[in-house]
């Protein structure tokens, strides 16, 4: 069976019609499959949604009971039989409860896998090689200037600016899907026990991740905390409160942001970002060519970022590749658009 007659890109989203189901659509559809709870892959209003039980319970949280006609959770492993194929589950090791999807019928496979990165992090699921004919890979940091790094090493010039200034307030933006979890995960990894303090946008996703098992240390709100009592301590908030009015009940902050995309200098600047983190939730180059190498997969396709290198890079190893131009994926977690819980005080 030819790929595209199993996968194909529709204004929906990629439609797989032998199955009868869209994976992470852009627009309301009778059944979805979707991979990981971020706004632009996980949309309300679909007939019937499959996910793990951490996605659904996240678009729960989100947008309410009702966001979907019905829902059924999958398990990492587990393989059910939609139509004339069959899907299966694999980490994705992007955010809690984050997947790629498996899609075989006879003997094609592809591999839809949403959002990914194979750096460790203490927040999610490791990312699984899966092998497959067809490999659709993201291409957010698709360029070679992309390389991340350890973000064990940002972690601690966040600490050293914490030591270095203990009379002003470190305010670390971060989406507060995933980004804001990992970086409290790794501040403790690091061996800060003090209280960290979220803003209120992020509270309700912090604690769902607690309830998960994941252990986070002491979490404070800092809404009503006293401006002096500030000093010294760490907050986390969305990226767009951190260059805001709200930043005024701190002490002389200093600024913070937690992205991939602050290997660009010029991108720190623009946002007033004193102190650049570069962490990001999604692979770097090396990681992008490194995951589709180990797939085996013998044809690309590549989605929502920078596809022209990465589509130039698969050709010139001898791989069929091509972009996919699907449209609508922002990228709340990284991209220029802040959530919709960014702009809640
Ligand atoms: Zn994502
Ligand atoms: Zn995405």
């Amino acid at each position: 069976m030819r790929p595209q007659d199993i996968l194909m890109p529709v204004a929906a989203g990629l439609c797989c019609k032998p199955g009868g189901f869209h994976i992470d659509p852009v627009r309301p559809v009778e059944r979805a499959v979707i991979t990981h709870g971020h706004s632009d892959h996980a949309r309300p209003g679909h007939g019937a949604v499959l996910a793990t039980q951490e996605t659904l319970d996240m678009m729960r949280l989100r947008y309410g009971d009702n966001f979907a006609g019905s829902t059924q959770a999958i398990a990492y492993g587990e393989e059910i039989r939609l139509g004339d194929v069959k899907v299966k589950f694999h980490p994705a090791g992007h955010v809690l409860g984050s997947a790629q999807i498996a899609v075989s019928c006879k003997d094609t496979c592809i591999v839809a896998s949403g959002d990914y990165k194979d750096a460790p992090d203490p927040t999610c699921a490791p990312f699984e090689v899966v092998p497959c004919d067809v490999f659709i890979t993201e291409a957010t940091f698709g360029l070679p200037v992309f390389r991340h790094g350890d973000a064990a090493d940002e972690v601690k010039k966040l600490l050293a600016s914490v030591a270095l200034f203990p009379e002003r307030a470190h305010l670390v933006g971060a989406y507060s899907l995933g980004k804001a979890q990992r970086l409290i995960a790794l501040l403790r990894a690091a061996g800060y026990d003090a209280p960290i303090y979220l803003h209120g946008a992020m509270e309700k996703i912090t604690h769902y991740y607690q309830s998960r098992g994941i252990s986070l240390g002491e979490l404070r709100a800092v809404k009503g905390v006293k401006k002096a009592d500030l000093a010294g301590t760490i907050t986390l908030a969305p990226p767009s409160a951190t260059s805001d009015v709200w930043t005024r009940r701190f002490p002389d902050p200093v600024t913070a942001f937690a992205s991939g995309w602050m290997r660009v200098r010029a991108r720190a600047r623009q946002r007033g970002v004193e102190l650049p983190l570069v962490i990001s939730d999604h692979a770097d180059w090396d990681g992008l060519t490194a995951t589709i190498d180990a797939t085996g997969a013998g044809e690309i396709w590549v989605t929502h970022g920078q596809e022209d290198a990465l589509v130039h890079w698969c050709k010139v190893k001898g791989l069929a590749a091509r972009p996919l131009d699907l449209v609508g994926y922002g990228d709340e977690d990284e991209g220029e658009t802040p959530a919709a819980e960014d702009s809640e005080a």
